[in-house]
């Protein structure tokens, strides 16, 4: 077994494909952490079911597509273990001793519980899965016992969490079965919250997000990018060429920071209004078509059988860890 430290990360396969928001919040610190890192890399698929109604969509497919996203993206297969939740069964069997000493109230303050049971709406049933998703988030990480997870900000809450379970398990069992993780969190600003290709009623830019239909997605070809990039939001008030730009609240200028080499020349000239949007679309285009151009390379690669493959060995490795775990919990809990 591998020596490097571990790391465990994961996305939800709500959805066949992963957006360039999710790549830079996520999926690059991933890549970068697998360097020297043990990195196992979860499709978690019980967890798309807390939130997804009841008609259940292809979920196999989901987590086909989005394992293929990781490995295009720079995950590397032969470094990194990449699985789905459900192969690999020990995460729901923790999951339920997870539930033992895990209190009521405390996941019904979870803020993100509410939020969704609100959504839901009068009349919906509340599943029990979904108050229990943090303990099964819980289950999912420390059955790695790992040194660390990538988290965006906003998740920090639930990492909180999965650190109070993890202690309560030790105290109750008297043993040191689950050590402390630490939060390795994404500070770039711009990356972390990626905005979309749109603006809100104010005029705002707003995240990237599948449910808001504003995104770009690592499996788009060039032309579906190039005709995504000309419908994006620029400054409103900047209708004709000389007409002066603000970067900072422009879509386009935006990503242009992130992809293009040359962007302080670009944002200089924008404001100056000596360069107009059709230009900088034009320039994006081409800088993120390159940008994305290993990825599709990667991806092209990968057919049905190649991943199903990429799968089957993840949670193997997978399983060999977490059996362990699984081993020290029962023993621990004078199970066995
Ligand atoms: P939903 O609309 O269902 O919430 P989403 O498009 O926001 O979906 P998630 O599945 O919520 O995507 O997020 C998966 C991962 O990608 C998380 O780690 C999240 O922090 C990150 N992420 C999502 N959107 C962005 C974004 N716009 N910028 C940076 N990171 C993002
Ligand atoms: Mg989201």
């Amino acid at each position: 077994m591998s020596d490097r430290k571990r790391i465990l990360s994961g996305m939800r396969a709500t959805n066949p494909r992963l957006h360039l928001g999710n790549y830079e919040g996520a999926l690059r610190t991933w890549v970068r952490l697998q360097e020297d890192h043990k990195l196992y890399c979860m499709v978690a698929d019980y967890h798309a079911l807390t939130t997804m109604g009841d008609l259940p969509p292809d979920l196999a497919r989901n987590s086909r597509e989005v394992a293929k996203d990781f490995v295009a993206a720079g995950i590397d297969p032969e470094r990194s273990s990449v699985f789905v939740q459900s192969m690999v069964p020990e995460h729901a069997e923790l999951h339920l001793v997870f539930s033992m000493v895990t209190g009521l109230g405390k996941l019904e303050r979870v803020p993100t519980f509410k939020e969704k049971k609100d959504d839901l709406g009068e009349g919906r049933q509340v599943s029990y899965g979904l108050l229990g998703y943090p303990v099964l988030q819980a289950a999912d990480i420390l059955l790695y016992r790992p040194f660390g997870v990538p988290v965006g900000k906003d998740q920090a809450p639930h990492l909180e969490l999965s650190r109070e379970i993890g202690r309560s398990f030790n105290a109750a069992f008297e043993c040191e079965v689950f050590p402390e993780f630490v939060d390795i969190i994404n500070e770039d600003e711009l990356r972390s919250k990626l905005p979309g290709l749109d603006a809100d009623e104010s005029g705002t830019l707003r995240k990237m997000s599948k449910s808001y239909d504003n995104c770009i997605y690592l499996s788009d070809t060039p032309d579906e990018t190039a005709e995504r990039i000309k419908g994006a939001f620029t400054t409103p008030t900047k209708l004709r060429k000389t007409d002066p730009g603000v970067p900072e609240g422009c879509a386009v200028c935006q990503y242009l920071k992130l992809y293009s080499p040359d962007w302080e020349a670009q944002w200089d000239e924008d404001r100056q209004g000596v360069r107009g949007c059709m230009q900088n679309k034009k320039e994006l285009t081409e800088a993120l078509n390159e940008f994305l151009r290993p990825m599709r390379e990667r991806r092209a690669l990968l057919d049905d059988g190649a991943i199903d493959d990429i799968l089957r060995r993840g949670a193997e490795e997978a399983r060999d860890f977490a059996a362990q775990t699984m081993r020290d919990v029962r023993s621990a809990m004078r199970l066995v």
